[in-house]
């Protein structure tokens, strides 16, 4: 690799070596179609569900649950359009929180606009959605209560057990967005007694352009792309193989690596926070909760420099990091999601969003250190 210091990891990541090779046969060799008969077309297939399988131990479901899609975004909008159309006639009520991804809230404008009401729960200042709330707005009119496993701007991760016994009581499907959390953190989707689980393989060192929907066994939606028979009658089109298999491999080794990355993850943040903010003490970590965040999430504000700012001048020193998050950068209105943990609009417009991961050491966080130290003395 470059000497580019990529701390960008929540947005994307890049393809593992090992992912390449697994992937390099049905590039060329294999390239038969998977619901073919003749031996190629059944090599095809065979692999397909060997990545099933190895989705599936990742969030410890059955191999039959996980249905592949082209991302995350296509797992939440089928999670929700899904639910709220093939199971209308018991009521029209969608509960979220105002954190979600934009693929989750752009789905619940569309689905407003289609007759659903939408509930979106607040959050406390580091972004843990109000289980008050949550426990009275939930009635048996809900269709589906969708929070974010763990939120890409800031890291916080929900009470998951607590929304699923909630959700169980109430008789209604629980979905969340893990696509930050599968692959970092240990998920356990029978243990919690989640109904839907959304999934990406490119923030897991896979390829872009592919996904998973975990549809605990049982559950009742309407399908979102129509066609073929592929995905067992409920996802259309031929699958794509490459993808997958990158998927499957990805999920593969960061299911075998987990416990070892995440602790060495959590490590390197404590070391580059403990020395940022004794070297800079007005920097503000925008979620101080040490527990219940992402291993690999830092969202920090500059005071007095605008991010966008900051970002150039990072950038300048090889520095890759994000303005918030990857899906707002452009977008002037600012994020929703420091909006809503009720940061100063001052200190949102100064956040930035430092994502460390596999390739990220000690040394790319000292030089961090050093350059942020600079940029803020040559800006006073
Ligand atoms: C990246 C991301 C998505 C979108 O996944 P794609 O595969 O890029 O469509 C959805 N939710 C969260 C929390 C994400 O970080």
């Amino acid at each position: 690799m470059s000497d580019k210091i990529y701390l960008d990891y929540a947005a994307t990541t890049f393809i593992r070596p090992e992912v390449i090779t697994e992937i390099n046969p049905y590039l060329s060799e294999f390239y038969a179609n998977p619901s073919s008969l003749y031996f190629d077309g059944r090599q095809n297939k065979i692999a397909i569900n060997r990545a099933r399988k190895n989705v599936a131990e990742l969030i410890k479901c059955n191999k039959n649950e996980v249905f592949f899609t082209s991302g995350g975004s296509e797992s939440n909008n089928w999670a929700l359009k899904g639910i709220a159309f093939a199971n209308k006639s018991k009521g029209k009520k969608i509960v979220t929180s105002a954190i979600e991804h934009h693929s989750i809230l752009t789905t619940c404008d569309f689905l407003s606009k289609n007759g659903f009401e939408i509930v979106y729960l607040p959050v406390n200042s580091q972004g843990r959605v109000d289980l008050n709330f949550l426990e009275n707005c939930v009635s048996k009119d809900t269709l589906v209560v969708s929070i974010n496993y763990a939120n890409n701007e800031i890291g916080t991760i929900q009470p998951m057990k607590e929304i699923a016994e909630i959700c169980k009581k109430n008789n209604v499907y629980f979905h969340t967005d893990a696509v930050q959390a599968v692959g970092h953190i240990d998920i356990d989707v029978k243990n919690i007694g989640i109904d839907l689980l959304s999934m990406s393989s490119h923030k897991i060192y896979g390829p872009k352009g592919c996904g998973a929907l975990f549809i605990r066994d049982g559950v009742i939606l309407d399908n979102l792309i129509h066609g073929g028979k592929q995905e067992s009658f409920r996802r259309a089109g031929t699958e794509n193989v490459t993808g997958i298999v990158g998927f499957g491999k990805a999920a593969l080794l960061s299911n075998i690596e987990l416990q070892t990355e995440k602790i060495r993850l959590y490590e390197l943040k404590e070391y580059f926070l403990d020395k940022l903010l004794n070297e800079n003490p007005n920097i503000i970590l925008n979620n101080p909760d040490k527990f219940n965040t992402l291993p690999n999430n830092i969202n920090i504000s500059i005071p007095g420099i605008d991010s966008h700012e900051m970002l150039l001048k990072l950038e300048n020193r090889n520095i890759y990091v994000s303005a918030g998050s990857a899906c707002t950068a452009g977008n002037i209105t600012g994020s929703h999601v420091l909006s809503a943990i009720g940061l100063a609009e001052d200190l949102a417009k100064s956040a930035i969003r430092i994502s460390l991961g596999l390739l990220t050491t000690k040394n790319e966080l000292d030089y961090v250190v050093e350059v942020i130290g600079q940029i803020i003395n040559e800006s006073i």
